[in-house]
């Protein structure tokens, strides 16, 4: 398989080129130069393979040539080592869990796989590589997590200053070793925009040898398809002769760029809804056509804090840029803090199930969104335990384990690209 940009050019890359490059050398990101197609037969006994033999189908024809079957095969076990659930929440409303990783949200799946990609491809270079990535609070843990004892790798995550939750904060700072958290006296897109600075410095990546880790990063998106696979396996029986849509919490869109793509492999999603907080580019580009960056808004739903989404370019490039096209397979809706508190006390109350900020928002949308015929599934895409000082909002008497943000190890630096070389410069 061979990547391309998603700004045009000729470049043409390998699977471990694109991961060791991370960005394009034209700022574009990459993608599959084309999407394979799985045979029908492969979906019509789906509920009879495994998860691991599932991933394989999937993952082997986008990174043949840089990995063995039996280098993905040992991947991917590594990678998917816990349950991805679906749970019945009301009728033909069902919530896909993708906390039951170590950091409790779903960027375990992809961090865990690419840091082993990158592993793998640097095995054989002398040179320690750095893992420069921008986080608003859940990336930062999963990549930390990770990365984290990984020989060879030096790891610094940029967050933003009083913007990521306590239980990020601590999963972030708490690792130490190969892993450097540097706080940064701004917001989430001051910190990616410092990364991109980074990536686009010459001389500095003449001296360093420099790997992303964002939603950015290839190896991080191509391992997503695989819980919309899963959770089409797990919901295949129950959808009689109703059609299966997916609404996916959304913030830099790589979550939903993983299910355009599982998609159009063959997967049977009917359509998905991209679900925001109070930061709806995306949701006024559906409309209009065009995308306006706008400066991120603070919400209880922070992982979802992003004004301009890194993988737009690629649901553009996906869709040949005709927002007709995204249209017919995307729907989104917007929601503000208010809703969410109540929304995560209303299903509590009447479902029992208790949403993080994050799922309330997917499940929102759900609701708003479903039409007659259609089972539907929301992304609950990180444990309610890690937005404790949200959920309490809602539910008053809800108890979590304290952390101690006392002894934790960070750098601390202004939003200013020079500090930033200072730091990583050798
Ligand atoms: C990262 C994250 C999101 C947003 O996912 P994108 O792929 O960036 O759109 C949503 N919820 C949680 C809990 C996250 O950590």
């Amino acid at each position: 398989m061979n990547y391309i940009s998603t700004r045009k050019n000729n470049e043409k890359v390998s699977f471990k080129e694109a991961v060791i490059n991370g960005l394009s050398n034209n700022g574009g990101l990459y993608f599959p130069e084309i999407i394979p197609q799985l045979p029908i037969s492969f979906f019509d006994k789906i509920e009879n393979l495994e998860d691991n033999e599932i991933a394989f189908k999937v993952l082997y024809p986008f990174i043949k040539g840089s990995l063995t079957a039996v280098q993905l095969k040992a991947l991917i076990t590594e990678t998917i080592n816990f349950p991805i659930p679906v749970v019945s929440v009301e009728k033909d409303i069902f919530a896909l869990e993708l906390f039951h990783g170590p950091t409790q949200a779903f960027k375990d799946v992809g961090a865990r796989f690419m840091s082993r990609c990158l592993s793998h491809f640097y095995a054989d270079k002398k040179e320690a590589i750095t893992i420069l990535v921008a986080t608003s609070g859940d990336t930062g843990s999963a990549v930390a997590n990770g990365f984290f004892n990984l020989p060879g790798v030096s790891v610094k995550i940029l967050f933003p200053k009083g913007k990521v939750s306590p239980y990020q904060e601590y999963q972030m700072t708490g690792l130490g070793k190969n892993i450097k958290a540097i706080e940064v006296d701004g917001t989430f897109d001051d910190c990616q925009k410092l990364v991109k600075e980074a990536f686009n410095d010459n001389q500095l990546r003449k001296e360093i040898s420099l790997s992303s880790a964002n939603s950015i990063n290839i190896a991080r998106l191509l391992p997503q398809m695989l819980y919309y696979f899963f959770a089409y396996k797990q919901l295949k029986l129950k959808l009689k002769d109703k059609d299966l849509v997916v609404s996916v919490p959304s913030g830099n869109l790589g979550n939903l760029t993983a299910g355009l793509l599982a998609k159009n492999m063959g997967l049977p999603i009917k359509r998905f809804i991209a679900a925001h907080n109070a930061n709806d580019s995306f949701n006024q580009y559906l409309k209009t056509g065009r995308l306006k960056k706008k400066a991120s808004i603070l919400t209880y739903s922070n992982a979802m804090d992003v004004g301009n989404p890194s993988n737009f370019e690629r649901i553009e490039h996906l869709y040949k840029r005709v927002v007709n096209s995204v249209n017919q397979d995307v729907s989104s809706f917007s929601f503000n803090d208010d809703m969410t508190i109540e929304e995560i006390k209303n299903c509590y109350n009447q479902n029992n199930y208790m949403l993080d900020p994050h799922g309330a928002i997917g499940k929102l949308a759900l609701n708003k969104g479903i039409k007659v015929n259609e089972v539907g599934v929301f992304i609950e895409t990180a444990h309610p335990q890690k937005f404790s000082e949200i959920i309490i909002k809602a539910i008053p008497n809800y108890c979590s384990d304290d952390v101690d943000l006392k002894n934790l190890k960070k750098i601390k630096m202004n939003n200013s690209y020079s500090e930033l070389k200072g730091l990583l410069s050798p």
